[in-house]
């Protein structure tokens, strides 16, 4: 285990059967949709990569990036697109592909705005849910792991742009960002 994790909450395969899990509901519920799988940059491109390998149907793939947090551990409630779609999205069948919500406010400002697009249906995959810490309505169609209040990294989930190269998801010491802050 890398030495800034204090604990592991999921393995590199209990995340992998996870996904499995995911991909075969969604397979059920996109048959024959063609479905444009948009993953949220960075910390969802992991998660993503591997999800559309257990979708046993036509999909196509785009990415979008946005900021909400800068390098802080906590949410702004500012959303800032840094990358848009390159897919007209238009009676397009959506599928938004997130690592973690929290507050929700990220993927509250994305799906307005897909919807103000005319897209044909919008739902959302996370692997990760944090419902403690939500300020929103927002609730994932399919979800992986609800986990607890704590800031986690690793399988794509970054502090300060390290750790996304974890195979497993952990919780980070707490020394390591609050030395830094
Ligand atoms: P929200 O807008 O729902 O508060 O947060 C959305 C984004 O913030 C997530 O998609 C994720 O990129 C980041 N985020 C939220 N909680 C965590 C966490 O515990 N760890 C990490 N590394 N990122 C988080
Ligand atoms: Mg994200
Ligand atoms: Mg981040």
């Amino acid at each position: 285990m890398h030495d800034d994790i204090q604990e592991i909450l999921y393995s590199e395969e209990a995340i992998q059967s996870k996904v499995k899990e995911l991909g075969e509901k969604i397979t059920r519920d996109y048959k024959d949709k063609n479905p444009l799988c948009i993953c949220v940059l960075k910390g969802a491109a992991p998660f993503m990569a591997d999800l559309v390998r257990q979708i046993d149907t036509y999909l196509e793939m785009d990415f979008m990036a946005v900021s909400s947090y800068g390098a802080s551990t906590e949410s702004s409630g500012v959303v800032r697109i840094i990358k848009d779609l390159d897919t007209p999205v238009e009676n397009r069948h959506v599928l938004v592909i997130e690592d973690i919500i929290d507050s929700g406010l990220t993927l509250n400002y994305l799906l307005d705005l897909l919807q103000g697009r005319n897209v044909a249906s919008t739902k959302v995959v996370t692997l990760l849910d944090k419902p403690s810490r939500r300020t929103t309505g927002m609730k994932p169609d399919y979800s992986g792991f609800e986990v607890p209040d704590a800031f986690v990294v690793g399988y794509g989930m970054d502090y300060m742009e390290k750790y996304r190269n974890l195979p497993y998801i952990g919780v980070l010491k707490k020394a390591i960002y609050t030395d830094q802050v």
